[in-house]
């Protein structure tokens, strides 16, 4: 089985049956040296200790490159918006500010999907996301608000701007029509299966029996909250600046700490994270000593 080794990332062995799919996830992978004190938006609001095995011990990571495929949907998706011209539109904007904690300089980084300047020294910003129905549903989440927030705050502060709207943009990889919130009843009349759509969903559930004097009746309802299209858009709520340097701050201080802070069970997704889609859980002392105990 062959391997590669990344810089910055780790080792990745070759598991994949196509030789096509390897290739695609190494042109995928970039070397990275991670530049002291300094932290993207995303690795910000990412737990500490991932980030900090990351940077510390990436010679001792491996993972399967099966593991790394989904990587091809983000960076495809992303390519396809990164060159559209529009007038007043930016895309893939780099970030970089500089803040003193512990009165030595730290950097704050990061590269913005796209602005859009609605009025002379206004702007909206936006992140693009290929999205699962599941996340639709769910809205947005705490780690949105932090990541489009910290955006905000470093763009309006490089580029003396303000920004006056935020928003998640995504679509919906696994979004399937015939799941749209309608009312579906099929009925056995004499025998035969006749099948029903309904404008309406007006009840909740799942498979609600009902029996009248001469039918069957069988009501499905769809997820209540299923997308009505595979467009995703939403308004991230807008922080007062003083909230978002206090978040920012904060971060930075967990990341330069000494040790890292444990992950959170929020942070492990219940452990799902650790189990599936954590590339340092190898190499964790926290998820390592679980399995040993
Ligand atoms: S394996 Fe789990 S506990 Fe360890 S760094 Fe990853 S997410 Fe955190």
């Amino acid at each position: 089985m062959s391997e590669k080794t990344v810089e910055g990332f780790g080792t990745i062995i070759n598991d994949l049956e196509d030789e096509g799919h390897w290739l695609a996830v190494l042109a995928s992978m970039r070397p990275y040296q991670a530049k002291p004190r300094q932290y993207s938006v995303t690795t910000l609001i990412a737990p500490t200790q991932p980030v900090h095995l990351k940077r510390t011990r990436w010679q001792d990571v491996a993972v399967n490159a099966s593991n790394l495929l989904f990587r091809l949907d983000g960076i495809s998706h992303h390519a396809l918006f990164e060159p559209l011209v529009r007038p007043h539109v930016k895309t893939e904007v780099a970030l970089k500010i500089e803040r003193v904690i512990d009165e030595k300089p730290a950097w704050i980084s990061g590269r913005l999907d796209e602005v859009e300047e609605v009025e002379p020294g206004k702007v909206v910003i936006r992140d693009r996301k290929k999205m699962k129905v599941y996340g639709a549903i769910k809205g947005i989440t705490p780690e949105n608000e932090g990541q489009l927030n910290l955006y905000a705050h470093v763009y309006d502060e490089m580029y003396g701007t303000e920004t006056v709207g935020l928003q998640i943009v995504g679509f919906l990889s696994d979004f399937t029509k015939t799941k749209t919130n309608k009312r579906w009843a099929a009925m056995k009349r004499n025998g035969k299966r006749a099948i029903k759509l309904f404008d309406s969903a007006d009840e909740a559930g799942s498979w609600i029996e009902a029996q009248n004097d001469k039918h069957l009746l069988f009501i499905e309802t769809r997820e209540p909250n299923y997308p009505e299209s595979q467009e995703f858009v939403a308004d991230v709520p807008l922080w007062p600046k003083d909230k978002t340097e206090a978040f920012m701050l904060e971060r930075l201080r967990l990341h330069l700490a000494p040790e890292p802070l444990p992950c959170s069970p929020d942070e492990r997704w219940n452990g799902n994270r650790c189990k599936h889609y954590c590339d340092v859980a190898g190499i964790c002392p926290q998820y390592n000593k679980e399995h040993t105990t």
